[in-house]
């Protein structure tokens, strides 16, 4: 699917009403006054993005939880990005939700500011590996919470899972994907865990009172999320992201993907354009008092070279389903990966990993050692 040529808008909420230990995205503990001052200072912060000359298509508002946030608060946050944007009418907004957030007078609000796709944090149906990774619903609220948004008439309702908890079994993720499939959202995310640096999760692991799942459990565990979801009508569209049919995938999740520009704003949040991008203070207190003056939050940015982007362009069309267009790599870059690589793309397609036509694209197989195949190509850069 292609995303129609339009930039995507990343706007961060980063609430939760207590930390995960495995998270590593940038998160504050939920207040009254904090999330006042923020939406504040991300409202302050559209205003100095006015001379960006992107024109947006899709919206994200991601996090942290930014169903933390009050339907008036996101409401405010979202009348700023039109006001001050070039955003086009009818955009499409996804929004994270986590389900025990989801009630009917959040749900019609929600429906009330327009988000289309609406994603549900419930990462497991299993009470105990719901409370190793310190969630705060049981599996019978992430139930109740997907079915309430599944008839709530969104778009697309997306749920998010994650496998490869230390010790788990392949029983225990089958149950929960079929549990899933059975609530019929019409699109699924299932990330693998990781144990981030400078979480808890890696303090444990540093202490040995955590051990991460062996590769080869991991690799299995893999390989029983492709294969239940497809067959329960969920294929795979990216890696980690699945959908009942085209029309339900990401939009917005697919101009990552196409190197597509996007814009970021609030803490930490990234931007990408053309070669160049850049992110956000990820420090809350420096975010708001460099807004709060005047001044755009930047933290960094970093001008990509042609080895950079077309690495990247590998990496990214490999992890989609579609796989990478060669004659757009050629063409972009100059880089005839087919030419470069031959033998190897030869072996990968005779032992199943791969497939090559006008595409290369991975095979469920391939799909699951993507990282080391995106490592083993020859792009033809010193
Ligand atoms: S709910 Fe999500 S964003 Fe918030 S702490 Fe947990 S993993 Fe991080």
């Amino acid at each position: 699917m292609s995303s129609a040529g339009g930039a995507g808008l990343y706007l961060h909420v980063p609430f939760c009403s207590a930390i995960c230990p495995y998270c590593d995205f940038a998160v504050v503990a939920d207040n009254e006054s904090r999330s006042q001052r923020y939406v504040s200072a991300l409202v302050a912060e559209l205003a100095l993005l006015g001379e960006e000359e992107l024109v947006f298509d899709t919206i994200y508002l991601g996090g942290g939880t930014p169903s933390a946030l009050s339907g008036q608060q996101l409401g405010t946050i979202l009348s700023a990005a039109r006001q001050e944007l070039s955003i086009e009418e009818g955009a499409w907004l996804a929004m994270e939700v986590n389900p025990e957030d989801v009630d009917p007078a959040a749900l019609a609000e929600w429906r009330g500011l327009g988000v289309n796709m609406l994603s549900l944090g419930v990462q497991s149906f299993q009470e105990e590996e719901l409370r190793f990774l310190g969630r705060r619903h049981s599996p019978a609220d992430a139930e109740r919470a997907v079915r309430a948004a599944v008839a709530a008439g969104f778009d697309i309702i997306s749920v998010d899972l994650i496998f490869g908890l230390p010790g788990q079994q392949p029983g225990q993720l089958r149950d929960s994907i079929r549990k899933l499939a059975a609530l019929d959202p019409q699109h699924v995310s299932c990330y693998q865990l990781t144990v981030h640096e400078g979480t808890p999760f890696h303090r444990r692991s540093l202490q040995g009172s955590l051990r991460e799942l062996e590769e080869s459990s991991q690799g299995e565990l893999f390989e029983l999320v492709h294969s239940e979801l497809a067959t329960a009508g969920y294929p795979a569209y990216e890696v980690s992201n699945f959908a009942k049919t085209e029309a339900f995938r990401s939009r917005h999740n697919q101009k990552y993907w196409d190197h597509s520009p996007y814009l970021g704003a609030g803490l930490a949040a990234h931007s990408f354009s053309g070669r160049r991008r850049w992110w956000n203070e990820a420090d809350f207190e420096k975010y708001c008092a460099r807004v709060e003056q005047g001044e755009r939050p930047l933290a960094g940015s970093e001008e990509l070279d042609d080895a950079q982007l077309a690495l990247e362009a590998v990496m990214l069309g490999l992890r989609c389903a579609a796989g990478l267009d060669l004659e757009r790599l050629r063409a972009k870059y100059g880089v005839n990966l087919l030419e470069l690589n031959a033998a190897l793309i030869e072996g990968y397609v005779e032992d199943g990993v791969a497939e090559a036509d006008g595409r290369l694209r991975l095979t469920p197989r391939g799909l699951a050692v993507a990282d080391a195949v995106v490592r083993s190509l020859d792009l033809g850069f010193d």
